[in-house]
């Protein structure tokens, strides 16, 4: 099955913004999938619908498709050897409860499962999940007893493990009880990984800056209050590494799945001139887009869909000259940005 065809691009953003410690190249390139699925109607002119985003003149990407499980997985790996290596997955929207619509609730178990096995072959320097790691329930307890549930299976997978806050985890449990319950300190913080730094963001704020928790918030009203700006911008000037942010609700768009003051913390990253990329979940669908050079990709959700064909999760890989590859399973798209 011949699944890709590379083309050059006529024309798009040049990205040429040196960063701290590599230099992306602007030769991008386009390579199509034929089922790739979800990029968005707004993505920029290079990105095509069903589109992989591919640079690099001389890597040609193969792929093996496995029709038992549908698992893509790249053939043939750069020839310098990775620096960090991240397992993620996002809106695992984990709750015992009856499939609503096309969310699987109960399925997640098994989809994380599936990932586990996969990432204890594959020894992530690191995991993250990028939020909504539970759904809402109607009462604290019930809530707590969703997230013991699942945390347990996620917090088995070998790695250092993060947890970016999604508007579901605190919908019901205030934050500090979602933190308490899962072991990590702070809703929003930064680590450096070797020679990455990293940026965790915590966007479940309402617009009079209340942070989420008990019912108090609505999906679509996410912000990232001044404090935090600050405290992001203080952090981009202290590394003098290249910077990778991890977030749930989206900063490259101004929908509902968007941070509603997005234009102000995407200048603040692109001040800086050290971010390499931001992953996102959220919207729960492949898409991508660059702005101002810095790469934006949001991960298809764990919790759609039934049965594992539909499962969702990825290991990233990021190589010394900042080359970021991301090898999608199932319904997850691949990347490579050089
Ligand atoms: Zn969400």
């Amino acid at each position: 099955m011949a699944w890709v065809r590379a083309k050059h691009v006529a024309a798009g953003p040049r990205i040429s913004k040196g960063k701290a410690g590599c230099t992306i190249k602007p030769n991008l390139r386009l390579i199509i999938r034929p089922d790739a699925m979800n990029a968005s109607e707004s993505s920029p002119p290079y990105v095509n619908r069903r589109a992989f985003i591919y640079s690099g003149s001389l890597f040609l990407m193969t792929a093996c498709y496995d029709p038992r499980h549908t698992v893509w997985a790249n053939a043939r790996e750069p020839s310098s050897p990775s620096v960090v290596r991240l397992a993620m997955m996002t809106d695992l929207h984990y709750a015992d409860k009856p499939p609503a619509g096309s969310r699987h609730y109960r399925e997640t178990l098994d989809k994380l499962s599936e990932a586990a096995v996969h990432f204890q072959r594959d020894k992530p320097d690191f995991v993250v999940e990028l939020g909504d790691l539970v759904d809402a329930a109607d009462s604290v307890d019930a809530e707590r007893g969703y997230l013991k549930r699942v945390n347990r299976a996620f917090a088995a997978i070998p790695g250092k493990k993060h947890y970016v806050l999604g508007n579901h985890c605190v919908d019901t449990l205030y934050k500090q009880e979602f933190l308490e319950e899962v072991g990590q300190a702070e809703s929003y913080y930064s680590f450096d990984e070797r020679e990455f730094h990293f940026i965790v963001l915590d966007s479940c704020f309402r617009n009079d800056g209340a942070p989420y928790g008990r019912k108090n918030s609505r999906w679509d009203d996410a912000n990232i209050p001044a404090t935090e700006q600050e405290w992001l911008n203080a952090d981009l000037e202290q590394t003098q590494k290249p910077v990778i942010v991890l977030a749930h609700q989206r900063l490259d768009v101004n929908n509902n799945f968007g941070v509603r003051n997005a234009v102000d913390v995407r200048k603040i990253l692109e001040d800086s001139g050290k971010v390499l990329a931001v992953f996102q979940g959220h919207s729960h669908k492949n898409d991508y887009r660059a702005i101002a050079g810095i790469h934006y990709c949001a991960l298809a959700a764990m919790v759609e869909g039934s049965g594992p064909e539909n499962n969702s999760y990825s290991m990233v890989q990021i190589f010394g000259d900042c080359t970021i590859q991301v090898s999608g399973f199932r319904r997850q798209s691949n990347y490579r940005w050089t």
